[in-house]
């Protein structure tokens, strides 16, 4: 059993991420297994430095240990670049000038969730095709998906399916900029660790679906997925690293130690029975993975108090 942190070096740690990497690392440990660190740095622009160490001594003070890494995203170029040429190999790739503003007139997005691609230069005939390639303008990108099914069953969320064309549409693989995108960057990374354990925010459980398809494009070996409720602020807010709602430092202001914080959100989200202050190690021998269907009364969202 191999688990992984997949922090983005954005912000500090707040509650929300901080409960999703307690359970990520209860879930390895409680099998025996291990943890890598990955920094995914793939945004550049959005990630800094100062994050990177912030974020490592932020696990290390909780007692959140990790065996492998940290490896780095900024590092894997010719990792993607192979993935990227082997799904070009099998046709599965096409070129997409669309504008994010193209994207939104084209696509109210249904019931919240992400807004599925309408397959526009997809479907573009040789000469359109042409005259956008004469343009200059560097395109992105995207997977074709077939119409089809993809089911899985969350430890923690249950049964989930998504029909590929219908509820995802053809995704990024690459943006117009040449950076690699999430989904691709996540598996190609995920499979060289290793990492058959994928513990995260239920935010992700949507892009699923999108890896599962990928790894089987790329003859990738799966994972097991357990997609934790998000911590929200009142109001159905996310917390959000980038307004400092609950992040580590003002944490530790509030609740003294490491212990008092992971207790907290422990006790809050029903991982332990009260509040008191506790560390991941001390939690593990009351954690069972098969707990995790029940454990959560509200799957989707815990209210931060
Ligand atoms: N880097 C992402 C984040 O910090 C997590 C991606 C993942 O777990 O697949 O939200």
């Amino acid at each position: 059993m191999v688990g992984r942190f997949a922090p983005s070096p954005t912000g500090r740690m707040h509650a929300g991420n901080i409960f999703a990497a307690l359970v990520a690392w209860l879930v390895a440990k409680s099998q025996g297994g291990s943890m890598v660190l990955r920094i995914e740095d793939l945004d550049r622009e959005r990630s800094k430095p100062t994050f990177v160490d912030a974020v490592q001594r932020d696990f290390e003070a909780l007692g959140l240990t990790w065996d492998a890494g940290p490896t780095f995203q900024h590092d894997r170029d010719e990792a993607y670049c192979a993935a990227f040429d082997a799904l070009d190999r099998q046709g599965l790739l096409y070129p997409c000038w669309c504008t994010r503003a193209d994207l939104h007139a084209a696509s109210a997005p249904h019931r919240g969730e992400k807004p599925v691609y309408p397959g526009t230069c997809r479907h573009l005939t040789a000469a359109e095709r042409a005259a956008r390639e004469a343009s200059g303008r560097v395109p992105a990108v995207r997977l074709a998906v077939p119409d089809r099914e993809v089911t899985l069953t969350d430890l923690v969320q249950g049964p989930y399916r998504q029909n590929l064309a219908r509820d995802c549409g053809d995704f990024l693989v690459r943006r117009s900029d040449g950076a690699f995108a999430y989904q691709l960057a996540v598996v190609v990374d995920d499979a060289a660790a290793g990492v058959n354990s994928v513990v995260r925010g239920m935010d992700l459980l949507c892009s699923t679906p999108q890896q599962m398809y990928l790894q089987e494009a790329l003859g990738l070996p799966g994972a097991i997925y357990a997609h934790v409720p998000l911590v929200v602020g009142e109001l159905n807010r996310r917390l959000s690293k980038r307004d400092c709602d609950a992040a580590l430092d003002e944490l530790l202001v509030r609740f003294g130690t490491p212990a008092a914080v992971i207790g907290h959100i422990a006790g809050i989200t029903g991982l332990a029975p009260s509040t008191d202050p506790v560390t991941p190690e001390e939690l593990l021998p009351s954690f069972s993975v098969d707990g995790l269907a029940t454990l959560f009364p509200d799957k989707v969202q815990i209210l931060w108090r």
